[in-house]
């Protein structure tokens, strides 16, 4: 009943007005780069981490002698591949424990809520981030509801510099807003070629198509960037990943893997930083 008289209203509205308002757009999925959804065989990254998601967006496995940490999941569609990759290097649903995770965006927590489903792991994640995972992403500050995923309610929140830890595998946390008011980046030590390996998972620095300055969503956005410019740098680092592996130059399908010679955590921040103040320049100079 309410339905019928709306249209009704709509159809008048239509009517009285000179020019006919076209139809509303269709819903469209989240289209991506063929990259962002090619699967690749697991990369070993180090003594105890491996690659699990696709050519270009990252999922660690990280392995513990207390069970397995999942950092990531790419893409929402991407559950059932990273299962399939875990079981290859001999992991099981249960054997996660924990999933932690960079930015609350779609293309890297997509699958979090199916993968948590299936594995039962603890979903460690920050206030500002949770809030976002339990709205599946909509009334993003930049984004609205343009790109979502399934909701899920993390079952840890940790503070700036806490440490995760399962067995004898400690991570750090890092906050790195910005991307995401809930960015966050971790750290921690493995071991490759016999020695200690400190490895930066560092989250996007990146600002694609925001309003960065007098935002009223986020008033103090360019203050965050910086400071995460800074904290980046700072970083114990001599393996840097990124969730968008190319970010820091890694091809998860190339031959080569694990990457030779990787970014420096000082070298992506640079680039960051000036792009980022580019960026700025132009919308300085286009609000003049
Ligand atoms: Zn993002």
């Amino acid at each position: 009943m309410r339905l019928v008289m709306l249209s009704a209203a709509l159809m008048l509205t239509a009517a009285g007005s000179a020019h006919a308002e076209k139809p509303l757009p269709q819903l469209d999925a989240y289209h991506v780069d063929a990259a962002w959804l090619t699967p690749v065989k697991p990369v070993q990254i180090s003594d105890h981490v491996w690659q699990v998601g696709t050519a270009s967006i990252s999922s660690l496995l990280v392995k513990t002698d207390a069970g397995a940490i999942l950092i990531d999941g790419g893409m929402p569609q991407a559950s059932d591949m990273i299962l399939v990759h875990l079981a290859s290097l001999g992991v099981k649903p249960s054997d996660v424990r924990l999933i932690l995770h960079s930015h609350a965006h779609a293309d890297h927590v997509g699958p979090l809520a199916a993968l948590q489903r299936a594995t039962g792991a603890t979903v460690v994640s920050n206030a500002e981030s949770a809030v976002l995972l339990q709205h599946g992403g909509s009334n993003d500050i930049h984004f609205g509801d343009e790109i979502t995923f399934a909701p899920l309610t993390p079952g840890r929140i940790v503070q700036d510099g806490e440490v995760v830890q399962l067995g004898s595998t400690a991570l750090t946390v890092h906050f790195t807003p910005g991307h995401t008011p809930g960015s966050m980046s971790w750290t921690w030590t493995d071991t490759r070629d016999g020695k200690p390996l400190k490895i930066a998972y560092v989250d996007s620095l990146s600002a694609p198509g925001y309003r960065l300055v007098g935002n009223p969503r986020i008033p103090h956005l360019v203050d965050l960037f910086q400071h995460s410019f800074a904290t980046v740098r700072a970083l114990p680092c001599d393996l840097l990943v990124t969730p968008h592996a190319d970010g820091s130059g890694w091809d998860y399908a190339a031959p080569s893997n694990p990457h030779p010679s990787p970014m420096t955590c000082k070298a992506y921040a640079d680039a960051a930083e000036k792009k980022f103040n580019a960026q700025l320049q132009a919308e300085t100079t286009r609000g003049k």
